[in-house]
């Protein structure tokens, strides 16, 4: 299958999960996760109106940033608090905050440069050790910390689900996260907005739409033919 026939049955698969789920499409964000990708399949997913693209690393994202006009670039992998100065005022939303450390760091580069800049903070809902991520427990201390920062913005959570999980695991974790990220949105916060809930992957976007995501990470299955 080619690219552009790969992001329909992504973009239908979406949709019926939608319908199933009583969520409406638009509300959905399919970010096109390029790692491995080489431009011209990365145009190719562009020309579809695939138009938020996600890399997770920073010298890969670095090598693409600017070759590929019109496009939002979010960071999704694990960020070292080393390499934040490359990527300020380049990214829509940073998904893998996950230290208060690193928030700092983004927090003065941030300021420095006089920019603002969105991050999703990583939540390890199962527990599993070699994730990234904070516990379900360390959220609220750190936003009540980062609720006092100026030039970093929270908008939201990402997650991961453990590789090997089943199904049913899977959607508990999505759940989980879900109603943590409706909870906090409840509460009154300055500087912590709950607009981003980025979750599911080629093997589980389905799951976590029906689950509450609005934003999917899909690599494989949108850039494998
Ligand atoms: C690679 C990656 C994805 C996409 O993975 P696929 O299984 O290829 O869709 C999503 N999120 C993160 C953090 C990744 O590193």
């Amino acid at each position: 299958m080619s690219i552009a026939e790969n992001i329909e049955k992504v973009r239908n698969d979406i949709k019926e999960a939608c319908v199933r789920s009583g969520r409406n499409y638009d509300d959905i964000t399919i970010l096109g996760v390029t790692k491995t990708v080489g431009a011209d399949d990365i145009m190719c997913a562009v020309n579809e109106g695939i138009c938020d693209l996600g890399e997770n690393r920073v010298q890969e994202f670095m090598d693409k940033y600017g070759k590929i006009p019109n496009v939002k670039w979010h960071i999704i992998g694990h960020l070292q608090t080393n390499k934040v100065k490359y990527i300020i005022g380049k990214t829509k939303l940073i998904h893998s905050v996950d230290s208060l450390k690193l928030a700092e760091e983004i927090e003065k580069l941030s300021k420095k440069a006089n920019v603002t800049t969105d991050i999703l903070i990583e939540v390890n809902i199962s527990g599993e050790e070699t994730k990234s991520g904070i516990s379900k427990e360390e959220i609220l201390p750190l936003l009540e910390k980062l609720d006092e920062f100026s030039f970093v913005k929270v908008k939201g959570f990402m997650t991961m689900a453990p590789k090997f999980a089943s199904e049913d695991e899977i959607r508990q974790i999505f759940r989980n996260l879900y109603k943590i990220f409706v909870d906090i949105s409840r509460k009154k916060y300055n500087n912590i907005s709950m607009e981003y809930l980025s979750m599911g992957m080629s093997s589980d976007y389905v799951i976590a739409v029906e689950e509450g995501a609005n934003i999917v990470r899909i690599g494989s299955k949108i850039f494998k033919q």
